[in-house]
């Protein structure tokens, strides 16, 4: 790629070098230089800019092997939130520049709840995190739902039915007074493990959020894949049996009616001795062993038969699973979900496709929070982490 105009690469650059730092700190003048190929003229302008914007510090001093010192940089405490807005809570994180989780907080709300309720739930969680650290760098707001990023409208959420139709941009803005970053929920939780997760050092992999609904996130060549009118990886309405159950979408069989939290809820009861509405509040002792595998075994593997069309299409190297069916289940369901890929996928693509579970802390909130992240360390369309 040749790149004539001056600002843009000089904005790439500055990005490389800010990433090194992310990556290596407390890091040496020389090693940034060393590992961006700048030349040191160059690493000198770029880490005086970002010293004096604050973004960078001085962190103790060395000295090499002349006996001559040099310091080291590191980043400044500076902080991004992010805040996953869900159909019965919401949950929010403060992080820094590194990705660590400063402050987190949660406030439940009924299911269905109205718009009132979850503008108050976002906003307290927005001063409750700002009263630890400000984010002045920017919050990051994810939820599930047909999000228009253009127009920040959200055309359709089935599963939070009081934010259809509502320009949630123009909505969250009245109270949030930093830089505002939208995303739909699955292609969030895909970020947060393409920067922290692991996804971190692959360039091509999908993420799968089995919890209200069956989402998808694709990242490919480190960036997001959108699809036309930015709407791809609906994998939860992908037939897996004609004529099956009816769903939300209009359809019939498609793969969240079988492997949703719902549907698992709803298995699960009809085990079990005592109701109850959602996962987290399973009584694990109401049902047999016997029983519970064998629900698991069978949403496993309608997982994994609606995800070979996956394999088959894209072969991801790595499918990384999160969501309340996933935290119920653990890395057991991972195996059903195999059998499930194996049985009805091409056994070259299968072969190449490692499963795994989301070993992150607040996934959906922190991925919400690489938004503002990536509008300080990524330059759209030319350098992606
Ligand atoms: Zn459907």
């Amino acid at each position: 790629m040749k790149l004539r105009n001056h600002s843009l690469i000089k904005r790439i650059n500055r990005s490389r070098v800010m990433n090194v730092i992310r990556v290596n700190s407390p890091i040496a003048r020389s090693e940034i230089a060393a590992e961006t190929q700048l030349d040191r003229k160059s690493i000198t302008n770029f880490i005086t800019e970002l010293l004096d914007e604050k973004l960078v510090i001085e962190s103790g001093r060395k000295e090499n092997i002349s006996g001559r010192p040099y310091s080291l940089l590191k980043f400044a405490d500076n902080f991004v939130a992010g805040i996953y807005i869900a159909p019965h809570l919401c949950r929010g994180v403060l992080i820094d520049f590194y990705g660590n989780i400063i402050a987190s907080h949660e406030i439940e709300y009924p299911l269905y709840a109205d718009l009132t309720t979850i503008c108050r739930a976002v906003e307290n969680i927005y001063h409750e995190l700002g009263s630890v650290h400000v984010p002045e760098f920017g919050v990051g707001i994810s939820m599930p739902g047909s999000l228009n990023l253009q127009t920040g409208t959200m055309e359709e959420a089935v599963n939070i039915p009081s934010l259809s139709g509502v320009n949630v941009r123009k909505t969250f803005s009245a109270f949030i007074d930093k830089p505002l970053f939208l995303e739909e929920e699955s292609r969030s939780i895909a970020l947060a493990e393409k920067w922290f997760g692991k996804g971190r050092n692959h360039d091509d992999f999908v993420v799968v959020e089995v919890s209200a609904g069956v989402g998808m996130g694709i990242v490919a060549g480190r960036r997001l894949f959108k699809g036309a009118g930015q709407y791809a990886g609906e994998v939860g309405h992908v037939v897996i049996e004609p004529d099956g159950r009816r769903c939300r979408c209009g359809n019939k069989g498609c793969l969240e009616t079988y492997a949703s939290e719902p549907a698992v809820v709803k298995a699960l009861s009809e085990y079990g001795k005592c109701g109850f509405e959602r996962l987290r509040y399973f009584p694990k002792n109401s049902i047999s062993r016997k029983d519970y595998e064998r629900v698991m075994n069978e949403v496993g593997y309608r997982l994994g038969q609606g995800l070979a069309a996956v394999v088959n299409i894209l072969c991801p190297r790595t499918i990384i699973f999160s969501g309340a069916v996933i935290d119920l289940f653990g890395t057991a369901i991972l195996a059903p979900v195999r059998e499930g890929i194996n049985r009805n996928s091409v056994k070259s693509n299968a072969g190449q496709t490692e499963l795994f579970v989301s070993e992150l802390e607040h996934v959906d909130a922190l991925g919400a929070a690489t938004l503002p992240l990536a509008n300080i360390f990524e330059v759209p369309g030319y350098f992606y982490i």
